[in-house]
């Protein structure tokens, strides 16, 4: 039986799932081995003293300069660079890396670890999206096992286990918070800016993921996760809008059972299980819900014409091949465009259908082929 995480990196440790993993870590009384994040010199400080890795790593140089200099007076080695995360992801003394780096920048990094045969805490939907099937069969033959942190993916995780023939499984069902623009027509949506998507409902996430979450191209994505984490084709995998994010999300079985995940809404849970899986263990890090108290549980259709990049990344889904990294890069470049004021709300989707249009496809890439398409995808967007 697969043991309980001792030593961990962590890929992304100053954001919003890298903080909460450490919340985790400290709850569980596991211990750090490497901190690794892209330019928040700051809080990797703090990280560093408080949780004492053998290794701190910013992407960013001159952050990383910084941090080096701020942490002289301590034993914490620190790099930079992709080389810096590729280090940090394949320590030796730990046995399992929390990929949590936020788009593209993590798939090498977490190839890296998967050929160390460590335990993956996978947060960074981005690399399945852009390289399931490659991904997945690194994973396979270097004997490393994925666990999915996100929390809908985590649902469905453990709403399988027990499940012997996936035979009998008849579609994987995502809820989907419907974001804070649910219920608004395309004309309402038009005028809306970083602030406004930056407002989640249940869920206080990173930048890049809020905005995604406001688009619905979030589920999209983890829908695509969903298909190459499961095996299954993306015709048996549904979206139901579920406002108030209790049910993760559900299997429904070839009798017509349905099993779900339910949980407050909070991070720690997913994160937790997928270190102590195939345990549970009690920490103080998860919260328990209040079912008593938490009112009632709405299900709804999504709005397919309004959020159209749910719409495009079903699309993704169904051409396979480099379809998901061209989706992805382009999304990843739109976005940031938008949260630096560039283009509008409803320019997002335009600029991934134009990539989707302009960039062609290739089927059962390779590693190079995929940084290519995410690198056509991101200039077409530009
Ligand atoms: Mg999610």
């Amino acid at each position: 039986m697969m043991e309980i995480s001792k030593r961990i990196t962590i890929l992304g440790s100053t954001g919003s799932i890298g903080r909460q993993s450490l919340e985790v870590i400290a709850a569980c009384g596991m211990e750090v081995a490497a901190l690794a994040a892209n330019s928040s010199v700051k809080r990797m400080e703090e990280q560093a003293r408080q949780f004492k890795p053998e290794l701190a790593v910013l992407a960013d140089e001159k952050a990383a300069a910084d941090l080096r200099v701020r942490l002289a007076d301590t034993n914490v080695r620190v790099l930079s660079g992709m080389g810096g995360l590729i280090e940090a992801a394949t320590v030796s003394s730990a046995d399992t890396a929390i990929a949590a780096l936020v788009g593209m920048v993590g798939l090498r990094p977490t190839l890296a670890a998967i050929r160390e045969g460590k335990r993956i805490a996978l947060a960074n939907k981005e690399t399945l999206v852009c390289a399931g099937p490659l991904v997945l069969e690194e994973a396979k033959d270097y004997g490393a096992r994925i666990l999915p942190v996100d929390s809908e993916h985590s649902a469905l995780f453990q709403s399988l286990e027990g499940n012997r023939d996936r035979g009998e499984v008849k579609r994987l069902i995502l809820t989907c918070s419907g974001g804070p623009f649910y219920g608004k027509k395309t004309e309402e949506l038009q005028g809306m800016t970083r602030e406004d998507a930056l407002q989640h409902p249940n869920w206080s996430m990173g930048a890049k993921i809020t905005v995604d979450s406001a688009t619905l191209m979030n589920k999209g994505l983890e829908v695509i996760e969903a298909m190459h984490l499961y095996h299954m084709p993306v015709e048996k995998i549904s979206v139901v809008i579920h406002r108030e994010s209790i049910i993760h999300s559900l299997v429904e079985y070839c009798d017509n059972a349905m099993i779900a995940q339910l949980g407050a809404p909070d991070m720690c849970l997913p994160i937790q299980y997928a270190l102590t899986w195939p345990k549970r263990i009690a920490s103080t890090a998860t919260t328990p819900l209040d079912l008593w108290n938490c009112g009632t549980l709405t299900f709804g259709t999504p709005d397919l014409d309004t959020f159209r990049c749910l719409a495009l990344a079903l699309e993704a889904a169904k051409t396979g091949g480099t379809a998901g990294a061209i989706l992805n890069g382009a999304n990843e470049a739109a976005v940031a465009q938008f949260l630096a004021g560039e283009i509008g709300f409803l320019e997002i989707a335009q600029r991934v259908a134009l990539a989707m249009e302009r960039v062609p496809v290739v089927q059962d890439p390779t590693l190079n082929d995929i940084l290519e398409a995410d690198a056509a995808a991101r200039e077409a967007v530009r």
